[in-house]
């Protein structure tokens, strides 16, 4: 299973800083260590047209060259460095970079950061400067058209279970039939205003796993029902945990492992290549993040072996969606 990093760009970030950014090269080693099956590539960054796909060029420009109002750099979290506008754009590429390999008949493949979903078209949020996950399915869309021009659009379906509202996500979407954007989250939880998205589902504080689940299976149905993806991307935040510091819910590593299976293997009964990235999670120990992020990869990789037995029986190997 191919999987795109870019933690080795370091964003710099003044000491006692809340955002847990060691997460990301502590979840590469761990990956590295632990599943030869896994093939770890550099994400290259994204190109100011393929941003442009989502976001206003003079957001762009602004990270670009450090020129965002002091308010607005605040919004984000992160202060302003090269390394930072840098860091943001291989973010941006690593999904990318996923969601070819997906659709190219791998099936499955993931970046190790991302699913930075409150991003929106002309601002950044919540340690979120581009939105990954939206200028990716514009990019496949467009990819598609090239390839594909009489079938209509790429059908994609954004599955966030990241434990905040996808607002940014939600409000980039909201007039577009042919993204599907779909969020389980937090009621009481950031963000404070929170945007329309095709599906929202408000879980109150401290749910647990088995409502938790409940839910999302309702969700799925009525995602079934309303529309048909050729595409999945999938946010799988480890921040609905028990032991997260801003999740406000209880899930167990258990109810987070079937989460992902259930969102995988929805996407593998209906052989939809799906892409996924790991939005958050604030562990108070991040060693327990970490650990729920290498477990959906523990999942992934029983459903990227599947793909790769259908390739190798079948004669087509790419994922031709109709
Ligand atoms: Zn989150």
């Amino acid at each position: 299973m191919q999987v795109f990093y870019a933690d080795h760009f370091i964003l710099p970030l003044p000491a006692g800083h809340r955002f847990p950014m060691a997460k990301y090269g502590r979840l590469r080693e761990r990956l590295a260590a632990e599943w030869p099956a896994i093939q770890l590539g550099q994400a290259l960054p994204a190109s100011d047209g393929e941003l442009a796909l989502v976001h206003t060029p003079a957001y762009i420009g602004a990270i670009q060259h450090g020129t965002l109002p002091p308010v607005a750099q605040r919004e984000i979290g992160f202060p302003w460095s090269p390394a930072m506008a840098e860091r943001a754009r291989r973010s941006v590429g690593a999904t990318i970079q996923a969601c070819r390999a997906a659709m190219s008949g791998d099936g499955m493949a993931a970046n190790i950061a991302g699913g930075t979903h409150h991003a929106y078209a002309d601002k950044g949020s919540g340690f979120c400067v581009f939105n990954d996950v939206a200028v990716a399915a514009r990019l496949m869309q467009a990819e598609h058209a090239r390839t594909h021009r009489a079938r209509g659009p790429l059908r994609v379906a954004i599955v966030d279970l990241d434990v905040h509202q996808g607002n940014g996500t939600a409000h980039i979407f909201a007039n577009d039939s042919s993204v599907f954007t779909l969020s389980l989250h937090g009621e009481k939880n950031f963000p404070f205003r929170k945007e329309p998205s095709d599906l929202d589902v408000e879980l109150p504080d401290g749910t647990g796993d088995a409502v938790y689940l409940e839910a999302l299976e309702r969700a799925l149905d009525e995602l079934e029902r309303r529309f048909e993806p050729d595409l999945v991307i999938y946010l799988a935040g480890a921040d609905p945990h028990e032991g997260d510091r801003l999740g406000r819910l209880k899930l167990t590593f258990d109810g987070l492992e079937a989460r992902d299976r259930r969102v995988m293997d929805w996407a593998w009964q209906r052989r939809r290549p799906l892409a996924f990235a790991m939005a958050g999670g604030y562990g108070t120990d991040m060693e327990a993040t970490v650990q729920a992020q290498v477990n959906t990869y523990r999942v992934a990789l029983q459903y990227q072996a599947r793909w790769a037995a259908r390739s190798s029986t079948e004669t087509g190997t790419a994922v031709t969606p109709a």
